[in-house]
């Protein structure tokens, strides 16, 4: 195996202990002579699993009480109909577009009526967020949305939006547990799993209690929160061994000393990366520095024939999956929670050393 550090957005690199915990566990889990992928989700041996999970989620985002906590299928896409489905209540709602993925979620909601335009930055290629006074929310809205970290875009929201009067939905699909939030600001929050939580197919969602019970008569029982939330996420089999994964990855990050200590390396990582990129004359990234995520640094080469020359390279040298989104091309490092920072480092030495041969 050659693979030494590997940068993709998503799925995406899991901490090493957790997936040596989990090879080690794989078919039998605690004595219990299965695997967990082979239990009952009703089951006496996994209730303390999903329960473990949920507790542990809550202490490290300090989740209040009086917000429920989700397990759910479809990915963060599927939220793009859930969230207008559970909320809107036969009134308006606005979106924010900071880059590719809140711009799609604005779209998929437009099969239902009064979607506003809060703001957007499309028209300067998303290289800055519009500021959180600049959104505009309608009279008769039921919730505002924005997208916390683009992960196409390598654009991060680090505002406070403590100000708002209606219910503000955010995806945190690529900057959940990076970093300490104020969870009581927002109304809803979600997040595909496969980034900082653990492998695909589970979508986390944390929901003020006061939110529930408006959901529309024609939402499908698994797509319906307050359903959901009555059942303990189970009024359909949940992503059971996601779950497992992902209170794998609870656990260590609260050994790693919680979301305080995480940001503190996720800062520590991305600083050096874009302190490079910055010194550098071949590299670049546009992002506003008041916005550049911590999550996913978005590059290019100044000579873009070079790109692929130095994909090649890269992986020669250890350094995986470090290719642009098809949309916008170029190079991306992700540096979720898992990526060590030698990780990063090495690929530092190796972009100083690629400038070297190549300018
Ligand atoms: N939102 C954001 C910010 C994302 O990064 C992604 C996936 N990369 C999605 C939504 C869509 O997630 P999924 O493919 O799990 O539906």
């Amino acid at each position: 195996m050659s693979c030494q550090f590997n940068f993709s957005a998503g799925p995406s690199l899991l901490p090493k202990d957790v997936m040596l915990r989990a090879q080690l566990e794989m078919i039998n889990w605690n004595n219990t002579g299965m695997s967990v992928m082979e239990m009952s989700h009703r089951g006496k041996e996994y209730t303390p699993i999903i329960l473990n999970a949920e507790k542990n989620f809550r202490a490290l985002l300090n989740i209040p009480l009086n917000y429920r906590v989700l397990f759910l299928q479809g990915g963060a896409i599927t939220q793009n109909f859930m969230v207008p489905m559970n909320l809107l209540n036969g009134n308006s709602a606005s979106y924010i577009v900071s880059g590719y993925w809140s711009k799609r979620t604005y779209i998929d909601a437009q099969p239902f009526s009064n979607m506003n335009l809060a703001a957007s930055s499309e028209d300067i290629g998303f290289k800055k967020a519009p500021t959180v006074d600049s959104w505009k929310i309608e009279k008769n809205d039921s919730y505002i949305h924005f997208c916390q970290n683009e992960t196409v875009h390598g654009v991060e929201y680090f505002e406070p939006i403590n100000t708002y009067k209606v219910p503000v939905v955010c995806d945190m699909s690529s900057t959940i547990l990076s970093r300490p939030i104020d969870v009581s600001q927002y109304g809803v929050i979600y997040a595909g799993a496969q980034k900082n939580i653990g492998p695909s197919g589970l979508t986390i969602l944390i929901v003020r209690d006061d939110l529930l019970g408006f959901a529309d008569k024609k939402t499908p029982t698994p797509f319906n929160w307050g359903i959901q939330s009555e059942n303990n996420s189970m009024i359909n089999t949940p992503t059971t061994y996601s779950i497992y994964m992902a209170g794998l990855v609870f656990e260590w990050l609260l050994e790693q000393g919680g979301l305080k200590a995480i940001e503190k390396l996720n800062l520590k990582k991305s600083n050096y990366l874009y302190n490079f990129i910055d010194s550098s004359n071949l590299y670049s990234n546009n992002i506003a520095h008041e916005n550049r995520s911590r999550m996913n640094v978005p590059f290019r080469i100044n000579n873009e024939d070079l790109t692929s020359k130095f994909l090649i390279e890269a992986e020669k040298n250890g350094l995986y999956q470090l290719k642009g989104h098809r949309l916008v091309g170029g190079l991306r490092a992700s540096i979720y929670n898992a990526m060590p920072f030698d990780g990063v480092k090495a690929l530092v030495e190796f972009m100083r050393k690629f400038e070297k041969t190549n300018i």
